[in-house]
């Protein structure tokens, strides 16, 4: 979801941008009202994330999954090492790509519980060697989340925040590099967004591909080539709503009442029940399972009925997922508990 607000002002804009004759889409990128956007995008995210003065905040494209390769490509040195975190779908795409780069090691995985919790990283499992340490904050397809960022020491820490960056406050100087697909919590699709402290910049290899390579962004700000115009505007926009809203904190409470509110659903549920263990639950992805896989196809496509889109687990896991993003409202998640206890109550 997108915030309504969010929507109407980018359709009220969406001919005639500031008087310009010009959509947001049909500006130069080196146009001045584009550079006022892409700067105030890049400022309004510092002030949400309270982003460290020596943090760059780079505007590319290609996706979380391409920073499954830019990641190594930058960050592996002379030593060509690091420790990844295996917590689910996604950072096993992203071990699978890393290990075409280096040498991997998984330090810790929940595989073999189908990743249903999160396992805990103690200082003493890295590498003091490692050129950093990977791990997925928020596990989208499983439903799990790090509840406290892992103490890495000196050993640089890389997090895919895809799935829950803006969410929760977040302390960015525990980290290296956060990295994030902005169609979550961010805006539409075609902008990823990555946050990098600057001493890991201009480490790439050689054979570093020029977009994938930080330093490329950094140095211009993330003007090199065409950026994603739009994309990065309805980002603005959603930073604008968010700060309005009161900021990541406000956020955050309104996303632990939307999450509490589901989870309590579940538990005094006799119909329904969560696969993740209680205390490693996302408060952005939650899903949950009936005993018969019938009973599932049933609830989602009566739920779709009563207007509650996308309820369907992914593909690997099945049953019910339920991905309360930022923009969802509370009423969203309430009409969905609503809906929850009436088809309980109509199949005891
Ligand atoms: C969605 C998602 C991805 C993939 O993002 P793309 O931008 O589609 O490449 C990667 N990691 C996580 C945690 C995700 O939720």
């Amino acid at each position: 979801m997108l915030p309504l607000p969010v929507l109407e002002k980018a359709q009220s804009e969406l001919t005639n941008y500031k008087e310009s004759g010009m959509s947001v889409m049909e500006l130069s990128h080196r146009s001045a009202l584009f550079t006022e956007i892409i700067e105030e995008a890049e400022q309004h995210l510092r002030e949400l994330m309270e982003i460290p003065d020596n943090y760059k905040v780079l505007f590319v494209q290609g996706g979380a999954s391409q920073q499954f390769a830019s990641v190594p490509l930058n960050l592996f040195g002379e030593k060509g090492k690091a420790d990844y975190v295996n917590t689910g779908s996604w950072s096993k795409k992203a071990i699978k790509e890393a290990e075409k780069y280096g040498d991997v090691r998984v330090i810790a995985s929940s595989e073999d519980a189908n990743f249903t919790y999160i396992p805990k990283i103690e200082k003493s499992m890295i590498d003091p060697e490692a050129d950093y340490v990977h791990i997925t904050t928020n596990n989208t397809i499983e439903g799990t989340a790090f509840h406290e960022i892992p103490d890495t020491g000196d050993v640089p820490l890389v997090a895919d925040m895809s799935s829950n960056i803006l969410s929760e406050r977040m302390d960015v100087s525990k980290l290296g590099v956060i990295y994030a697909g902005a169609q979550k919590n961010i805006g539409p699709a075609g902008l990823t967004v990555v946050i990098v402290r600057e001493d890991l910049i201009g480490k790439a290899s050689k054979s570093c591909p020029v977009m994938l390579d930080y330093k490329t962004h950094s140095d211009k700000g993330s003007l090199y080539n065409t950026p994603p115009t739009f994309a990065i505007y309805m980002a603005k926009l959603v930073f604008e709503w968010l700060k309005e809203l009161g900021g990541i904190a406000e956020m955050e409470k309104i996303n632990r009442e939307k999450a509490a509110l589901l989870y309590n659903q579940i538990e005094a549920s006799r119909l329904f029940s969560s696969p993740v263990e209680k205390d490693s639950r996302s408060i952005m992805n939650i899903p949950f399972v009936s005993p018969s896989a019938d009973l599932d196809v049933d609830f989602i496509s009566q739920a779709k009925e009563q207007g509650l889109e996308t309820l369907k687990g992914h593909r690997s896991v099945g049953g019910m997922r339920a991905s309360i993003y930022n923009a969802m409202p509370k009423e969203g998640v309430q009409s969905l508990v609503a809906f929850m206890q009436n088809f309980e109550d109509s199949n005891q």
